[in-house]
């Protein structure tokens, strides 16, 4: 089934104001089975909000109109729409009663526009608004649906999700059942990813694998239909065997909210262990991820922020002659910075950060050169180099430095 989204903003349409109530609405009409192949968006202008109803009605079978049902006077959304319904507006009285009521009880000056927010189109029924003043309209007619909403995300999320929905699924039913499960990936490039994955999971049926990259990691998403709980884990299970056979290397996690950050807290707290930071390129990115974890103060004491060479000798203890010999972005320093941070602090792992942020090159190296070090009680200290891409940024070389820390 095919719906259409109508944005109306002039703020969206022009780019000052990131559209995140059509993106919302889509992923949900999506677990409907219900696909939104039509998006647009209109400028709050009668004229234009009208002709893209007209459009939507003779392509889609439901339509969405989201957005300004305020009551000043760019605000036109419901007038336009019920004209190219060729209906009229009615008044819901009891909400309109409730607009006065609470205008008083707050002492603010009630307007004659506010009774615009009581109003719904004529044939259909008003949506409930339990976070903001405007109501709804959900119009059932002629085989299609027309639902009209408000523009701010949070009453829009809220009246999609308790009012919206439930009528979605009494009219067109449940859709086809999903159920997923969120593998988490770093280290490999997606398109690369995704074809050994494609190998390795092409003998199962009625299985889809999507992948969704994010600045910090991969996430690979398996979904299976139409099962049963306990024979959709299994073939869950069976997938995700067949993918880790080939990817264990880069995987940290399951879940939509895992977090390379979060693996790392649970694993220490679990082995009772503490870790320290060494870190000069991230300044402190490393520390403030580990502490936005909650529960971070049983892992992880302090650490150190040592930008200049002078201050990695003078605060964590790094040989000058090291620095000398071998410059501050090499093995041996972010080795000393490691091992010597964690005898400081006298924690289990020491994970240290020494590179080339950028943009400019430094003793020699390009921006995106970057020394890992770890050290562990009682373990030689590994150290591994990255070479990031330069054209990714200076932020970008810094967040991904961190990840790769967390990962090794
Ligand atoms: P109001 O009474 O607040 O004017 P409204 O229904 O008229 O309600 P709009 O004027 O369209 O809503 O938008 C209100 C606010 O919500 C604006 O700041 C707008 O930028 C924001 N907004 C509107 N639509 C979207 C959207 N699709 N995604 C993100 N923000 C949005
Ligand atoms: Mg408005």
């Amino acid at each position: 089934m095919d719906a259409e989204i109508i944005s109306v903003g002039t703020e969206l349409a022009l780019g000052q104001v990131t559209n995140t109530n059509a993106p919302l609405l889509a992923q949900q009409l999506a677990t409907l089975d219900i696909t939104a192949s039509y998006q647009v968006t209109v400028l709050d202008d009668g004229r234009q909000i009208e002709a893209a109803v007209e459009t939507a009605w003779h392509r889609a079978d439901l339509i969405f109109v989201c957005g300004g049902l305020g009551p000043t006077t760019d605000d036109v959304t419901l007038k336009s729409t019920a004209r190219a319904l060729q209906t009229t507006l009615a008044t819901d009285q009891a909400h309109w009663a409730w607009i006065q009521q609470t205008f008083r009880q707050r002492q603010i000056d009630l307007l004659a526009e506010n009774i615009q927010q009581a109003r719904y189109l004529t044939g259909g029924q008003p949506l409930a608004n339990p976070v903001g003043l405007a109501l709804g309209s959900w119009y059932d007619h002629g085989g299609k649906v027309v639902v009209v909403l408000p523009g701010p995300p949070a009453e829009f999320k809220t009246m999609l999700m308790r009012s919206v929905l439930p009528r979605l699924v009494a009219k067109y039913g449940q859709g086809r059942r999903i159920t997923s499960r969120t593998l988490n990936f770093l280290g490999r490039p997606e398109s690369q990813l995704m074809d050994e994955i494609e190998a390795a999971t092409k003998q199962f049926t009625n299985v889809t694998v999507t992948s969704y990259v994010q600045p910090s990691q991969i996430q690979v998403r398996i979904n299976v239909y139409d099962l049963s709980k306990a024979m959709a884990k299994q073939l869950l299970d069976a997938v995700t065997a067949a993918i880790l056979t080939v990817e264990r290397p880069f995987y940290f996690g399951t879940g939509d909210q895992c977090t390379l950050a979060q693996v790392v807290v649970d694993q220490l707290k679990r082995r009772q262990q503490t870790i320290t930071g060494a870190e000069s390129l991230t300044g402190g990115l490393f520390q403030s991820t580990i502490c936005s974890i909650p529960g971070a103060s049983n892992v992880f004491a302090g650490g150190f922020v040592t930008y200049a060479a002078w201050a990695k000798e003078k605060l964590i203890g790094v040989d000058k002659q090291v620095v000398d010999q071998y410059g501050v972005v090499s093995s041996p320093t972010a080795a000393q910075m490691a091992e010597k941070s964690r005898q400081q602090l006298n924690a289990d792992f020491g994970l240290a950060f020494t590179g080339v942020a950028g943009p400019e090159a430094l003793e020699g190296q390009p921006a995106g050169t970057v020394w890992l070090g770890l050290a562990q009680k009682g373990q030689p200290v590994q150290t591994k180099e990255l070479h990031l891409a330069p054209y990714i940024g200076r932020q970008a070389i810094r967040n991904l430095s961190v990840q790769y820390g967390l990962q090794m």
